[in-house]
């Protein structure tokens, strides 16, 4: 027996309470997913114990040959996975990978371009609360009302009207492709940075299933827990190895002291089951998986934002069915079905409560679901928004597959 575990029941309790919900439920939020072991054991390591402020081979503290040697096989993994010839494996999570970024890149007071935070654009790309918003001059881009995808007219009328110092192209509820390149020929036209935040579609992007943003972005920054599956945390990576060292200075010293060197571990891990080929499968997987689930909902009269999707996700518009995203989440959640509310693009319900609900496919794809599969989900969040109590058979069914 662990003997940490015989001292500390209450954390280890609900830590195996925490496994049992994961196990019985059915994940849908679209930016969770579920890492192997392997990452799990990386992280849960000594390595948690070893300061290590700098980088590999230039580091304050000393006993570092090992850690360096976890840090620079991250960084050689992540750098094959995306193409990169550089790149920052130490950002405690996404939003602090963005810090980074604009730290690095811009002054305060800059004009920044990025997505409409209300038709799917990330915390870090603007929200008035939030470091980027109060530090920045954020103009946002809106999908087209029309048909709900990027409209690159607009995003360029937008661009020479404002000339921004920076432009961010991602999101974290946007079910269609992103054109990079696109956003870099914009970005050229004004003399912009042109900034692709690929957090959610990261393990897409390195299995080749959404156009990767290195070839077009001057600087790409990413979570390595969402359809990467990785640990908590985040990466950068640029083709521009000077823009790579201001970037390193921003992180550390900039904000950041030392590195966790166990969640790196936890990284590169993850980085080298994302090059076999078993995961280029899973992404396909996942993809398949979303389509088949928003045809479900079609199928069922929901109406999906944009009519379908491309990647992980999908956005379901619940205004007809005279509920929004609050009312949707509670009962979905007392039926042990987790989704995240959502805004809607040109939504006409309060933003508090958001006209729908986002879904996505990352953690039942790693359970093993297919496409039937979306099918009886459709089917279990149909009944549960109409009030139908679903719980036992949600336990029943997703019980069934395996957990890493
Ligand atoms: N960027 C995008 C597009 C995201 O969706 C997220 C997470 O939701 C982040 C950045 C921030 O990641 P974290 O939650 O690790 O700070």
């Amino acid at each position: 027996e662990n003997p940490a575990r015989v001292r500390d029941t209450a954390i280890f309790d609900l830590i195996a309470q925490e496994g049992e919900r994961q196990r019985v439920g059915l994940e849908l939020i679209a930016s969770e997913n579920f890492t192997s072991a392997a990452v799990r054991e990386a992280q849960g390591s000594v390595l948690t114990n070893k300061y290590a402020e700098g980088y590999p081979g230039k580091r304050w503290y000393g006993g570092c040959e090992v850690v360096d040697q976890v840090e620079q096989l991250a960084i050689d993994r992540v750098k094959e996975l995306f193409g990169a010839a550089w790149a920052n494996v130490q950002p405690h999570s996404g939003s602090s990978a963005n810090l980074a970024v604009y730290n690095a890149l811009i002054e305060p007071g800059s004009t920044v371009l990025g997505m409409d935070l209300s038709h799917g654009g990330h915390l870090t790309h603007g929200n008035p609360v939030n470091f980027s918003g109060l530090r920045y001059q954020i103009v946002g881009y809106k999908v087209s009302p029309d048909t709900e995808r990027l409209d690159m007219d607009e995003v360029r009328r937008l661009a020479h009207e404002h000339q921004p110092k920076m432009i961010i192209a991602g999101a974290s509820a946007y079910s269609r492709h992103i054109d990079f390149a696109a956003f870099r020929e914009i970005a050229d036209e004004v003399g912009a940075i042109l900034f692709a935040d690929i957090a959610h579609i990261a393990g897409l992007v390195a299995a080749g299933e959404h156009p990767n943003a290195l070839p077009h972005a001057h600087v790409v920054a990413s979570t390595t827990h969402k359809t990467l599956r990785g640990p908590r945390g985040g990466i950068i990576l640029s083709n521009d190895t000077e823009l790579g060292a201001k970037i390193d200075r921003a992180v550390f010293p900039g904000y950041q002291g030392g590195p966790l060197e166990h969640v790196i571990a936890g990284k590169a891990v993850a980085f080298g089951e994302a090059l076999q080929p078993e995961f280029k499968a899973y992404a396909k997987q996942v993809i398949k998986n979303a389509q088949a689930l928003a045809a479900a909902f079609e199928a069922r009269g929901y109406r999906v934002v944009s009519g379908g999707t491309d990647n992980h996700l999908l956005v379901l518009d619940l205004r007809a069915q005279g509920l929004n995203g609050t009312k949707a989440t509670r009962r979905l959640d007392g039926n042990s079905i987790t989704i995240s509310k959502s805004t809607l693009p040109y939504d006409t319900e309060k933003i508090m409560h958001g006209g729908g609900i986002r879904l996505g496919t990352p953690a039942v794809t790693t359970r093993g679901m297919v496409e039937a599969d979306m099918d009886t989900i459709a089917g279990l969040i149909d009944r549960a928004l109409k009030e139908e109590d679903v719980k036992a058979e949600v336990h029943a069914f997703a019980g069934g597959f395996r957990l890493p």
